[in-house]
This record gives C-alpha cells, sequence and structure tokens, in this order.
C-alpha cells in the first residue's frame, strides 16, 4: 500500500535535523546548478490541502480567455504560444489542446495526435540556429489546462544542460526582443509546413 501524506512527510522528516531541514545534495558535483555559496535545505512542510489550480473547471482560465490570439501556429484542436515576452533562453513555447482539458481527460482521439505533435514541436524548435537541445516538460501545477513546454538550450552552452535550465531561464538576460520574434516566426512556419496554420 502506497504510503499516505502524513506516512511520507514523516518518514522524510526523521532524516532532517531538528529544525525539519534535510541534508544537502552534492550541490558542488552540480556542474549545472547555477548557484554557489552556502545554501541549506528549507524546512519540509507537513501535508496541506491541494491548493486550486488557475482555470480549475474551465473557471476563469487563461488560456481559453486567449485563444489562438498569441499563437504561433495552430491546427482544428491544438495552437503553440510563446511566453509572453522574451525570456533567458533562446526559445520558449508551450503546446496546448484548444478544449480546456488536462492530459488525463485527452479523449482518445487527442491522444492519438499528441505523441507525433510533441516530436513536431521538438523538431521546429530544434530547427532554429544554434539550438543544440529542446527540453520537453510537463507539470501541470500552475494551470489546469494542458500545456507541454518546450524550451531551448543553446550549442555549446553547456552549462545549461538538463533540468536547471528552467531556472536558468529565468537568470538569463532576456533574449533581444527582434531576435525572439523571429525565432517564433520561424517555428510558427516550419509547424505550418506540417498542416495548420503559422499565425505570425
Ligand atoms: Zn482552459
Amino acid at each position: 500500500m502506497p504510503e499516505s501524506a502524513e506516512e511520507f512527510y514523516r518518514r522524510a522528516l526523521a532524516a532532517a535535523d531538528a529544525d525539519g531541514r534535510l541534508p544537502l545534495p552534492p550541490l558542488d558535483e552540480w556542474d549545472t546548478f547555477p548557484f554557489e555559496g552556502e545554501f541549506r535545505v528549507r524546512p519540509l512542510q507537513a501535508p496541506a490541502e491541494e491548493k486550486p489550480r488557475e482555470g480549475e473547471g474551465g473557471v476563469d482560465c487563461g488560456r481559453c480567455a486567449t485563444g489562438d490570439e498569441d499563437a504561433l501556429w495552430s491546427d482544428q484542436h491544438w495552437l503553440v504560444a510563446p511566453l509572453p515576452r522574451p525570456s533567458g533562453l533562446p526559445v520558449v513555447v508551450l503546446l496546448y489542446p484548444k478544449a480546456h482539458v488536462d492530459l488525463h481527460e485527452l479523449p482518445p482521439a487527442r491522444q492519438a495526435e499528441l505523441g507525433p505533435l510533441i516530436v513536431r514541436v521538438e523538431r521546429a524548435v530544434a530547427g532554429i540556429e544554434g539550438i543544440a537541445r529542446v527540453h520537453v516538460g510537463r507539470w501541470g501545477e500552475g494551470s489546469e489546462h494542458l500545456h507541454v513546454w518546450f524550451m531551448a538550450r543553446p550549442a555549446r552552452m553547456t552549462q545549461l544542460r538538463s533540468s536547471f535550465a528552467a531556472i536558468w531561464d529565468d537568470i538569463l538576460p532576456p533574449v533581444p526582443e527582434d531576435v525572439w520574434r523571429e525565432s517564433n516566426a520561424a517555428i510558427g512556419r516550419a509547424l505550418a509546413a506540417g498542416g495548420g496554420r503559422a499565425h505570425v
């Protein structure tokens, strides 16, 4: 039987110090960790009520309200949009179903489209000059409306490898607006070559 949240918490807490702080992992061995200096782990918080996500039940959903207004590309059921403004990584785009559903609620026809679409978006982003890798992620903690992240890691910037790239995206200065627009437009065009239409 899986652990309850209380059991999970108590077991973890037993490994923590008197303040509820767990030992630090070997940060000095993680060359992609963006920070240095003295660190300590935050005290582990006790189980709490789940917080409602943005757009819960389709009410006041930002994505549903925006529709494909900010899209780089869309087809009948899906769209790809960038963040509202440039961030640190050269390209960050998100794939959304047009309908307000979470991953587990996708109807079978959309499920069958999702795999090929992830590959299409990955290829479109990787097709931008100077991109070595595209990180693909789905967390679903902020907004209920399904969104899959695509984060481009610049070639030869090997310190930005792996999962800390999402933190480096907040640390690095934003990409110049014109470069960002050009890359986003290229992604829209690349996707439209396989069906649907570019909005840029
Ligand atoms: Zn929605």
